[in-house]
């Protein structure tokens, strides 16, 4: 797809943040499992984190497709800062932008537009992620308050040093979901160890519980009872935007691959001129292209206010897929290179398989094609 010059801009000084500056340092926050805060402020103050939100509040006022060119370029180097982004963009911040009250977004917009603050999307728990619409955690009102109880799991951004806000699913009365913004270090509110996870080691992931967690009654984020309409709303435009970033993955599987490819030899002649190699170079080629297509035109479609469901669940879909057997490829031609953590392949490797099961894995994003079908 053409770029016009303030989206080429865009996305080639991300790219140039992402190659100079993340790049260099990502392995190193990687192997500690640690949280790299200062790159993300400064993502933050080349506009990532506010691309998508309403300039009265210092955004952008831009689309999802914006969003999705800086995260490919950022995924093209590293996901786990990519999906520090994403979670906290499209699924928190968005969230009080689209949803939350006027005082809500004087509070909290400013400094989430301007990427000094993130935010932490609470849906999954210990019981199920994929059935999202059975939310055990608990929130009644009393004396003007929600009073909140339960646990969620693997939730992006509950702990990082940035975190201002956790937007938490909960039961709000018999079949009844409503979403209820918690900040830390609210009474009640215990934000668990970080997990030892096989990917995405640079950014942070947690479970968060609830125990008699007291917030007033104006936290909560939209209509009561809406919260389920309202993330699968935003999941669309998550899934979208974290298939802009595993297209970023994909490509830069082979963006190293390239010239690994052209620069070991094997035989006395580089293993690119083998057509196996040459051949595995060309699929990966197709599937960050296609991968690409896919993002692009469910962000065009989501930007131009048309539906886009069906092609988001496409996107997640077709471009996780491409991830993943784009770091298959990239590891076998590394070789045993690729089996070290040192090589960004090897990282590119553990990281893209979490892409088909976060957002909605991919069997929920099949059985969404599927409906639109009529199967
Ligand atoms: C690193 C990481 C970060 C995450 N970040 C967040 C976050 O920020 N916020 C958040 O809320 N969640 C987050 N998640 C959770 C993620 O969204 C869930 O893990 C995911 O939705 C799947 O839920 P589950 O793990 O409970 O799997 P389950 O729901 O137990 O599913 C297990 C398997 O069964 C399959 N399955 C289930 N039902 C069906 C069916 N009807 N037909 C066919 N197959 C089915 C699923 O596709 C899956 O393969 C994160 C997860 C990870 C790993």
């Amino acid at each position: 797809m053409r770029l016009d010059i303030e989206q080429t801009e865009f996305a080639a000084a991300v790219r140039a943040f992402a190659q100079d500056q993340i790049k260099p340092v990502i392995g190193d926050f990687y192997e500690r499992g640690e949280f790299p805060a200062d790159l993300v402020r400064e993502l933050g103050k080349l506009g990532v984190l506010g691309v998508t939100l309403p300039e009265e509040y210092g955004g952008a006022g831009a689309g999802l497709f914006m969003l999705g060119l800086a995260l490919e370029e950022i995924a093209r180097v590293d996901a786990s800062v990519a999906v520090t982004v994403e979670a906290s963009v499209t699924l928190g911040a968005e969230g009080i932008a689209r949803y939350g009250s006027p005082e809500q977004q004087a509070k909290w917009l400013p400094r989430l537009a301007a990427g000094e603050g993130l935010v932490a999307f609470a849906l999954t728990e210990p019981s199920g992620g994929t059935d999202a619409g059975r939310t055990d955690t608990k929130a009644r009102l009393e004396n003007g308050e929600w009073v909140i109880d339960g646990a969620k799991c693997f939730i992006t951004n509950a702990g990082t040093v940035m975190t201002d806000l956790i937007i938490a699913t909960a039961q709000t009365g018999p079949g009844e979901v409503s979403c209820i913004a918690v900040e830390p270090g609210t009474p009640g509110l215990e934000i668990g160890p970080e997990y030892s996870k096989v990917g995405w080691r640079a950014s942070d992931t947690r479970p968060v519980y609830f125990d008699g967690c007291r917030v007033p009654e104006s936290n909560l984020v939209g209509q009561r009872g809406r919260g389920f309409v309202q993330f699968l709303e935003l999941l669309d435009s998550g899934r979208v935007a974290l298939a802009a970033l595993a297209t970023g993955s994909a490509q830069g599987c082979l963006d190293e691959s390239l010239v690994h490819a052209k620069e070991r030899e094997a035989f006395g002649r580089p293993i690119a001129e083998n057509q196996s190699i040459a051949f595995m170079l060309a699929d990966m080629r197709l599937r960050a292209h296609t991968s690409r297509l896919a993002w692009q035109d469910a962000a065009l479609k989501a930007d131009a206010g048309e539906p886009f469901g069906t092609d988001a669940a496409l996107a997640k879909l077709h471009a996780s897929q491409a991830a993943v057997e784009n770091a298959r490829d990239a590891t076998q031609i590394f070789g045993g290179y690729g089996f070290m953590n040192e090589t960004p392949v090897a990282r590119a490797w553990r990281d893209c398989k979490v892409l088909e099961i976060g957002e909605g894995t991919n069997e929920v994003q099949r059985m969404l094609i599927a409906r639109s079908l009529g199967v």
